[in-house]
């Protein structure tokens, strides 16, 4: 049996009159990489931010590993970790300042270098966030998000706008989190990501979860359906040249 580590109850968010979230209901086991994916507005970041105690939702329960966000919202911030958006950081301040200032706002002891090697920035120790390229940027948020060692790590669209190294790079970061111990709730419109990542997805559109389930189950369900793709497609892609091309090693270091 699947171990639930969090549960979400007919949630609704509105802004105004504007239903930007209605009655969702699902649930995300312990240890799995779930990923909520959707269109641009589909409600995937207010969901998230509503999980992670940053934004209030207008009605449903919500319980994170037992804890009930209505009630005790700080005890759920002290167990998950959330990816700040680029804004957070201070520029001119260095990886290591930065790990630092970040450990004692969450009252923790980290070893810096520890955390900067696992998302392969040790070079950059001493660099600033600025001079960082945007997938390293994108490492290093992941890395805070790890500070106050955290059950639960939540990342909206870490990857986006990224080159497809890059992209993979960190796909193999989130399993590494992962199998670590941690669960993993993500958001994306990469649908390759998706399929490689995450054990199960649940799609959202306008709001609603039209789709839950893991990536095989919802291809076999459709082909089942008699769909079939309109052309045949080849046996690589587009990407596959790229990759093949240029490598799978990182270049922006
Ligand atoms: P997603 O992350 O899936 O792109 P969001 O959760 O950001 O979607 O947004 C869902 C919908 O809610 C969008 O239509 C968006 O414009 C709207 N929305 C998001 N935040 C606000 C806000 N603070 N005030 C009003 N509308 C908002
Ligand atoms: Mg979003």
């Amino acid at each position: 049996m699947q171990k639930t580590i969090i549960s979400v109850k007919n949630l609704q968010k509105n802004y105004g009159t504007f239903e930007a979230v209605k009655d969702i209901s699902f649930e995300v086991y312990q240890g799995e990489i779930f990923g909520l994916l959707g269109p641009n507005g589909a409600g995937k970041s207010t969901t998230l931010e509503i999980i992670e105690t940053l934004r209030e939702k207008t009605s449903g329960e919500i319980i994170v590993d037992g804890i009930n966000l209505d009630t005790e919202p700080d005890k759920i911030k002290r167990i998950i970790g959330v990816q700040l958006q680029s804004s957070g950081f201070y520029p001119g301040l260095t990886l290591v300042e930065l790990i630092n200032l970040f450990a004692g706002l969450y009252n923790q002891q980290v070893k810096p270098m520890e955390l900067l090697h696992l998302v392969n920035l040790d070079d950059k120790a001493k660099s600033k966030y600025k001079e960082l390229s945007g997938g390293q940027k994108q490492r290093f948020s992941i890395a805070t998000t790890l500070i106050n060692q955290p059950k639960i790590v939540f990342l909206d669209e870490p990857t986006t706008g990224l080159d497809p190294q890059a992209r993979r790079n960190l796909w193999e970061l989130i399993k590494n989190i992962r199998s670590k111990g941690a669960t993993v709730i993500i958001t994306t419109h990469y649908m390759d990501e998706a399929e490689q990542l995450c054990d199960r997805i649940a799609i959202l559109d306008e709001g609603k979860i039209i789709a839950l389930a893991s990536p095989d189950k919802l291809i076999d369900d459709l082909v089942a359906t008699g769909f079939e793709r309109p052309k045949q497609v080849k046996v690589a892609n587009l990407e596959d040249v790229f990759i093949n091309l240029t490598g799978k090693e990182i270049r922006e270091e």
